[in-house]
């Protein structure tokens, strides 16, 4: 939808000016119709003022409908006062109706008044050619004055139907009039038999004209509550159709893009968009839009800067904010105007717990209205009713991740079978081959190379003893917490010592050793820390190749220290950086039975991280390789020690 103020200017202009001709051609010399009543202007023009204050309205998805007593005044005027005086009364009436009490913006108020100016010159224009003055009302005054209001009420409902295709950009004619002419009609010839009892009284006994009033005031009422039933069952009939077809649904970007899709439709609005906060061990904040032209981006996660947007507002305070247009305040105005909203309303979506995240509709399209309070108790209804439906979606979503994640847990531990028996063999072959070789009698064998071979035979009996001991330590750490020893351990020393560990190893060349000035001591458990980094370093020096570096960095930071071992390797997929850490889980078997590994190194190290109170992780991957960095605090008290195991439970119950 294009909005184009310069053609909706140009149409009221128009209106006008043809409503100007015709006076100035036919009417403008015309006295009363009937003088032998006076009707002050002032009372004319407050009478046109009250039926614009008193309007019943009725506004749903493309559909309006407005009833107001206009024609009253029209006919009083049309029989009593010149049509120069009719229209100057209306025109003031109105101007200070629409200006003060309905706040027009000025492009509405213009349009307002040049329609009924229209209307009216040619409700007179009828009026003369067909009524013929009778000392009583006749019949055909009556119907020269019915002629003459229906004709002003399809002025009337032309020119509001050419706005909303001037506005919209497509023609609307068909699509509106079937439905906006019928309804105008019948308002306009009942309003005329009110008005013309009034004139009959008027001619008679004008002061009885006063009884008018009391049929009036009832038929606004009537009106008014017409519209009110209207709109309520209008509003349940969409809710209801709403939730009927979202019960259907279970996936989550189907429900999410049909919620967007609803509410777009329902506050005719440009832009709707669905906000999820982060969940507790579940995924972070995520969004999805439908903006214009039907362009949906799914559901994608986000960072929530929490300074600045409505959300926050909407989330604590847990109910709907409406920001008609322009928005008041500046920074918000500032904000929404960088995600392409001109006004907007955002309600909060609830959860099991509390608010789960937030609906926004933006941008009412045309330019004539905005969102007002009555949209906005729908909208946080409508909300009311989709968040079961999002929320839902999104139970089931995890579920479904947590059923792909325990799938792939039951993979990595058949795959478990076959490595660990490959892992056991390997050496085991190697130091029977070994050994049956040395034993043999009718070969010459050389010091040197008994001695070599003697060094295979007790590195492959390490690893199998190291191999081992993993994995009597994952049994241990199933079912009862790591036992940790805490003394005062000096960091330089403790790195230099696991680095000297690993230089009979090839390529050991590789390790560079960085250390911060102020990194000195901390207490923590010596083993563990020694152990971890251990991990660490085997994997940087056997998933990378033999000319890259391998870093191992220490440095202090507020309340802690960093331990981090970066290598120059080919990094951890994205989508594997957790999965990782998990027990028996490797990324690529083939390349690790190559390289040798159970899959048990970084789940030891983590476990072990955290029962030492501290964290275990793997950067984001900004530059080549892998960063994996294990913190530890400075003084682990007993509470760093019980948060960090209540946050392993935590995490244990997310992953299932
Ligand atoms: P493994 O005994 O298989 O090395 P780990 O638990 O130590 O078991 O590591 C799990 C998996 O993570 C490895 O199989 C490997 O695929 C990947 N990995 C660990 N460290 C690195 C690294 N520095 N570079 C690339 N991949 C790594």
């Amino acid at each position: 939808v294009r909005l184009s103020s310069p053609r909706l200017w140009a149409l009221a202009l128009s209106l006008g000016a043809v409503a100007g001709a015709i006076y100035t051609l036919f009417l403008r010399n015309a006295r009363a119709y009937d003088s032998s009543i006076h009707v002050p202007w002032q009372v004319l023009a407050l009478a046109f003022a009250a039926t614009e204050v008193f309007v019943a309205h009725v506004h749903f998805r493309k559909q309006s409908e407005s009833f107001s007593l206009s024609e009253v005044p029209l006919i009083v005027g049309l029989f009593f006062v010149a049509p120069g005086v009719v229209i100057a009364a209306q025109l003031t009436g109105g101007a200070i109706a629409l200006a003060l009490h309905r706040k027009n913006p000025p492009l509405k108020l213009v349009f307002n008044l040049t329609q009924f100016a229209l209307g009216t010159t040619v409700a007179a224009l009828i009026m003369r050619a067909i009524a013929r003055p009778g000392a009583a009302l006749t019949s055909r005054e009556a119907l020269a004055a019915v002629t003459a209001v229906l004709a002003s009420a399809v002025i009337g409902v032309l020119c509001v139907v050419t706005a909303i295709s001037v506005a919209e950009g497509e023609n609307k004619i068909r699509a509106k009039l079937p439905s906006m002419l019928p309804m105008g009609t019948i308002v306009a010839v009942t309003n005329s038999s009110v008005a013309l009892i009034g004139v009959a009284l008027l001619r008679t006994a004008p002061l009885l004209a006063v009884l008018l009033l009391v049929p009036a005031a009832m038929l606004f009422l009537a009106y008014r509550a017409y519209t009110m039933q209207r709109k309520q069952t209008e509003s349940l009939d969409m809710l209801y159709r709403s939730t009927r077809t979202l019960n259907q649904r279970i996936d989550l970007d189907t429900t999410v893009r049909m919620v967007l899709e609803q509410a777009r439709s329902m506050f005719r609005a440009e832009i709707a968009q669905v906000t999820l906060l982060p969940e507790d061990g579940g995924p972070g904040a995520q969004r999805a839009r439908l903006g214009a032209e039907d362009a949906f981006e799914p559901m994608r996660a986000i960072e929530l800067d929490p300074t600045v947007g409505v959300w926050a507002r909407v989330v604590s305070e847990g109910y709907a904010v409406s920001l008609p247009r322009p928005i008041e305040n500046d920074r918000l105005r500032a904000y929404f105007e960088t995600q392409g909203m001109r006004d907007a309303m955002v309600a909060p979506l609830y959860g099991t717990d509390g608010v789960a995240g937030t609906v926004t509709v933006a941008n009412r399209l045309g330019d004539i209205s905005t969102f007002d309070d009555s949209d906005l108790t729908l909208f946080q209804t409508f909300v009311n009713h989709v968040s079961v439906s999002i929320q839902n979606a999104r139970l089931v979503h995890r579920l479904q991740a947590s059923l792909s994640r325990q799938q792939d847990l039951n993979k990595a531990k058949d795959d478990f079978v076959a490595t660990i028996s490959h892992e056991l063999r390997t050496p085991l072959t190697s130091i029977q081959g070994f050994a049956k070789t040395l034993l043999r009698q009718d070969i010459e064998i050389t010091p040197d190379e008994t001695r070599a071979w003697l060094q295979v035979i007790e590195r492959q009996g390490q690893n199998l003893g190291m191999l081992i001991e993993d994995l009597l330590l994952v049994s241990r750490l199933e079912s009862q917490p790591a036992r940790v020893q805490m003394t005062e351990v000096l960091l330089p020393e403790l790195m230099e010592q696991v680095i000297e560990g690993f230089m009979h190893r090839p390529g050991a060349r590789r390790i560079e050793l960085r250390l911060e000035a102020q990194l000195a001591s901390i207490q923590t458990d010596r083993a563990a820390v020694g152990r971890i980094l251990s991990n660490l370093l085997e994997n940087a020096l056997k998933y990378t190749a033999d000319n890259t570096s391998v870093r191992v960095v220490g440095r202090a930071i507020a309340g802690g220290v960093v331990l981090s071992v970066e290598d120059e390797g080919d990094g951890i997929p994205e989508e594997e950086r957790e999965r990782i850490f998990d027990r028996f889980y490797q990324v690529d078997q083939s390349r690790t039975r190559r390289v040798g590994g159970a899959g048990l190194g970084l789940y030891i190290s983590r476990t072990l991280a955290e029962s030492i109170g501290g964290r275990l992780w793997l950067e984001s991957q900004r530059k080549r390789g892998a960063t994996f960095s294990l913190w530890l605090p400075a003084e682990p008290g007993p509470a760093s020690l019980d948060a960090a195991r209540a946050q392993r439970a935590r995490d244990k119950r997310a992953a299932g």
